[in-house]
């Protein structure tokens, strides 16, 4: 038999979470067709990698991402990090055309740097339905919306996600939720969900609603936290909302991204009626006083403007108190006048860590970066790396055989990838090779631009597209389809 890589003297993390064993590890094409535990075994390969003091792992996963394959199909900032599939089309948003199977046949015609999986967005169904802003869609709509996910899945999708703090999903009620739910179901799918609200005093609510959908499909709570709440109490009331949910049969989990600070478009500052479908223009001019009152109010229940940072547009990299102070007035007008609802994107320093922390060590809690190639967030480039940098290593709060788990195994079971997230053979070729005193995150929130160091080798279907410091120019990801299986 000959490899076309071979792995030897390799520690392995099978994704399992189960404790490391030295084997063999053999490729062919780019499918994982030996795991042989007697080392002594040799082996003809086209290349070998002698894997003595290195880790391998499944290729990580990232639960909740964004990115534009067909603009920007590198993704080195999830490759450096470890990172070989990224899902797509969170927040309710997905790519904005009804030909959801062209979409993805561009996307593999480009090859992109990382595979990439597709959730259909709920939002944008509501958009290409006509539904648009109607607060209760007709039945037309409804029809359409569900035609549309229906195509979504037989195309590959993986489910539904909702973005319900972002237009239109904000206008969605539970009953269209629910009935969406349904169909998400119907068609063997999970949902996602950003929810209505991660604030403290609202969040119980928004997991309630939430876990009324999980009575018809798999639930996930996108990037879990707590915004304005504090202490691992409080993290452990959440934990145990959802797990009172899986006790009654609810299959719920969460992804998490390791940062305290959020960040998202400067609109989730301004109230409903400043933002579109209204004229912005027009309600500074017949409500300017009431929007100024509103965000100085929010912006202090917000942790003050110390703890907002611009992170795009021409204030890239100031707090909003820096801004206040070189224009000379008040940071509730500079985000009134200077920046509007739609001009820049910031990052919120709002969540606890030791609150956030108690949701990230819960075992149905997996990895994600919430990030992109171009956001300006150092979770963009470091969440994975941060994550067994951080949290396994420096402060040991998770074995790293847990932490891997996290970001692979419990992944792929969970969303229904079928053949990633476990070094198995049969099981296709994404794998890792790093020495984990070696990983660094290196991405800061004033230089958020900052590839993670440390994996020694990543291999993707198959190919070697990084090797020391080196990623290899040839991009090996594909779009990976989901089959479709519909329930009876
Ligand atoms: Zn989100």
């Amino acid at each position: 038999m000959t490899f076309d890589l071979l792995i030897t003297n390799a520690t392995v993390l099978d994704g399992t979470g189960q404790d490391p064993f030295q084997a063999t590890v053999g490729i062919q094409n780019d499918i994982i067709t030996l795991i042989d535990r007697q080392q002594e075994n040799q082996y003809e390969a086209a290349r070998t990698i002698d894997a003595t003091g290195l880790t391998l792992t499944p290729g990580f996963i990232d639960a909740h991402a964004h990115g534009e394959p067909l603009a920007e199909p590198e993704f080195h900032n999830f490759l450096a990090m470890g990172v070989t599939t990224i899902c797509l089309g969170q927040d309710g948003f997905s790519p904005d055309q009804e030909d959801v199977r062209g979409w993805m046949d561009e996307v593999d015609a480009v090859k992109p740097g990382v595979n990439i999986i597709l959730f259909a967005g709920h939002n944008t169904l509501r958009m290409l339905s006509g539904a648009k802003y109607d607060p209760v869609p007709s039945e037309a709509h409804y029809l359409k919306m569900e035609e549309l996910l229906a195509d979504a899945m037989q195309a590959g999708c993986f489910g539904l996600t909702t973005g319900l703090e972002y237009n239109p999903g904000y206008y969605a009620g539970s009953a269209e939720l629910n009935r969406l739910a349904k169909a998400v179901g119907k068609h063997k799918g999970m949902l996602m969900s950003h929810m209505r609200s991660e604030s403290d005093d609202a969040i119980a609510a928004a997991i309630d609603e939430l876990l009324e959908q999980g009575n018809y499909c798999p639930v996930q709570v996108s990037h879990i936290k707590v915004v304005y709440g504090k202490g691992r109490q409080r993290g452990e009331e959440i934990l145990e909302q959802l797990r009172r949910a899986r006790a009654r049969g609810i299959q719920v989990t969460a992804d998490f991204y390791p940062y305290t600070a959020s960040y998202t478009s400067i609109e989730i500052l301004f109230p409903e009626w400043a933002k579109k479908p209204f004229d912005y223009a027009e309600v500074v001019r017949t409500r300017g006083e009431e929007l100024r009152e509103f965000l100085k109010e929010k912006i202090l229940f917000r942790n003050g403007p110390e703890a907002t940072q611009i992170g795009s547009g021409p204030f890239k990299g100031k707090k909003l108190s820096q801004i206040a102070e070189a224009l000379h007035k008040p940071f509730e007008l500079v985000l009134l006048e200077d920046i509007g609802p739609y001009g820049a994107f910031g990052a919120y320093f709002i969540m606890d860590e030791e609150l956030q922390e108690t949701l990230l060590l819960d075992p149905y809690t997996m990895i994600c970066t919430d990030g992109s190639p171009t956001m300006n967030h150092p979770r963009s480039f470091g969440a994975f790396a941060r994550v067994l940098e951080t949290f396994v290593k420096q402060r040991q709060l998770l074995p790293l055989q847990e932490a891997v788990r996290k970001m692979t195994g419990l992944t792929a079971e969970t969303i229904g990838l079928a053949d990633r997230g476990f070094v198995k053979e049969g099981y296709k070729a994404d794998l890792l090779l790093f020495d984990q005193q070696e990983i660094k995150a290196t991405a800061t929130y004033e230089e958020a631009r900052q590839l993670a160091t440390g994996f020694r080798y990543i291999i993707l279907n198959g190919q070697l597209v990084k090797e020391q410091d080196q990623i290899s120019p040839g991009r090996s990801g594909s779009m990976l389809r989901k089959a479709y299986a519909p329930s009876a």
